[in-house]
């Protein structure tokens, strides 16, 4: 509407111009090279406007031309960014699809187009990766490291492709340098605790897990529960090593963030113990007891409270049992002092006590245990043969036992000895059973 109203101004104007040079008065006469132009001032206006207007024109056209080489490497470098981007999106699209061969083919078109740029070098990674080719996903990753825009995604490739070839120490070396540039990224901390725990490295998977609790990257609970086991582990090696204060201090720190963990206790009252702090280990674990009764205490309680000879451990146990006497840990532990001090009636009667409070389930450990009261007692050798014989095929005992790989465990660790899963221990039976079942069925379909 306005261009018309443009032109509609320009053409007026163009005809109020010709009717003012068709009235203009007088006459010019121009003589050059022997030329003579005879014309009116109206004639000689319009033809220094037509003049005027070829000058215009001839300019835009040399202008045109002058430029069109540069017009032509322009369209051509769009034409192929346009293609670049079409091969990255069929790329990408192969890439969900599961086809590698499509997907390295685009990756090749889209890395020629956009000239390697970071982005087609991400997505011939990934295709690589697809395939399966390994070289050449870390040699197109690490091409991705040296720009600053592509180098976190670059590294968590890389941490992938480093852990899946073993090479944890290098996965670690990468995950800490992810965590410079994106110390907030969730992946980066759950990668970190998994290698640090896996590597042993206690100490420094124990300063992850706090700063990931500080900075809320991990729920207040699971952070809690991971950095008791890591803690724990911590205190373990501390005294391995010899350094009786600094384990306490790690045992004390796991035990606060995980009171109700008896595997823990035990550990801190060990140490307490060790220390010479008989007292405070003493009543560590018989507070423990009358909550939650396990081996575990039972096993620290002998060094809390040290006795001169059987008969005083027995009695050191019951004292130990008043806690929680109706358990079945509290009867076992008798009987097993009882059979120390040979003395086989009590033995019996707490072995019987246990397997009743179980409701009337004997065991393979409490089997065991009575084959090893008859084989002591020495009165009827058959019996302890049958007991031993009823074991091979009785229920399985609690044990710390992996919730992933279900590996039982004759102690705590914080990680599987069988598959490497941490915090995975827990105690119960191992279930032989569901595993028995799952092999029968087969695999679904
Ligand atoms: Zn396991």
């Amino acid at each position: 509407m306005r261009r018309m109203a443009g032109i509609l101004l320009l053409a007026a104007l163009a005809m109020a111009l010709a009717f003012a040079l068709a009235r203009m008065q007088g006459s010019v006469t121009v003589e050059f090279a022997g030329w003579r132009v005879d014309t009116s001032a109206g004639g000689l206006v319009a033809a220094a406007l037509a003049v005027a207007f070829v000058f215009v024109l001839a300019d835009r056209i040399w202008r045109f031309l002058a430029g069109a080489p540069r017009r032509f490497t322009e369209w051509r470098r769009a034409r192929r960014t346009r293609r670049g981007h079409a091969a990255l999106a069929r790329g990408l699209v192969a890439i969900a699809a599961g086809e590698a061969g499509e997907a390295q083919r685009q990756a090749r078109l889209a890395a020629r187009a956009l000239d390697d740029a970071p982005v087609a070098r991400l997505l011939a990674a990934q295709a690589a990766q697809l395939s399966g080719d390994a070289p050449a996903a870390r040699r197109h990753l690490e091409a991705m490291r040296a720009s600053p825009e592509t180098e976190f995604a670059a590294l968590r490739g890389l941490v992938a492709e480093a852990m899946r070839g073993g090479e944890d120490a290098r996965a670690l070396e990468l995950t800490r340098r992810a965590r410079e540039l994106k110390p907030a990224a969730p992946w980066v901390t759950a990668t970190l605790v998994d290698l640090e725990t896996r590597a042993g490295d206690w100490a420094a998977a124990a300063e992850t897990l706090a700063r990931a609790r500080r900075t809320k990257l991990l729920a207040p609970s699971l952070a809690d529960a991971n950095a008791a086991a890591v803690l724990h582990e911590r205190a373990r090696q501390l005294a391995r090593e010899d350094l009786k204060r600094d384990a306490m201090a790690a045992a004390e720190r796991a035990h606060r963030l995980a009171p109700d963990r008896p595997e823990i206790t035990a550990t801190l009252a060990g140490l307490y113990a060790r220390d010479g702090r008989l007292r405070a280990a003493a009543s560590l674990i018989e507070k423990e007891w009358s909550r939650r009764p396990h081996p575990d205490l039972a096993a620290a309680h002998r060094l809390a409270r040290p006795a001169a000879n059987p008969l005083d451990r027995f009695r050191q146990v019951e004292r130990l049992a008043r806690g929680a006497p109706d358990h079945r840990e509290s009867h076992v532990a008798l009987a097993e002092a009882a059979l120390e001090a040979e003395l086989w009636g009590e033995a019996k009667r707490h072995a019987e006590a246990a397997a009743a409070a179980s409701g009337g389930e004997v065991s393979a450990a409490l089997c065991r245990l009575f084959a090893r009261i008859e084989q002591s007692r020495g009165d009827d050798p058959a019996a302890a043969a049958t007991w031993l014989a009823r074991a091979a095929d009785a229920p399985a005992d609690p044990a710390w036992t992996c919730r992933t790989c279900g590996q039982p465990h004759a102690t705590w660790a914080a990680l599987c000895r069988s598959c490497g899963a941490f915090d995975k221990l827990e105690w119960r039976p191992p279930a032989r059973v569901v595993a028995a079942v799952a092999e029968i069925e087969g695999p679904n379909k």
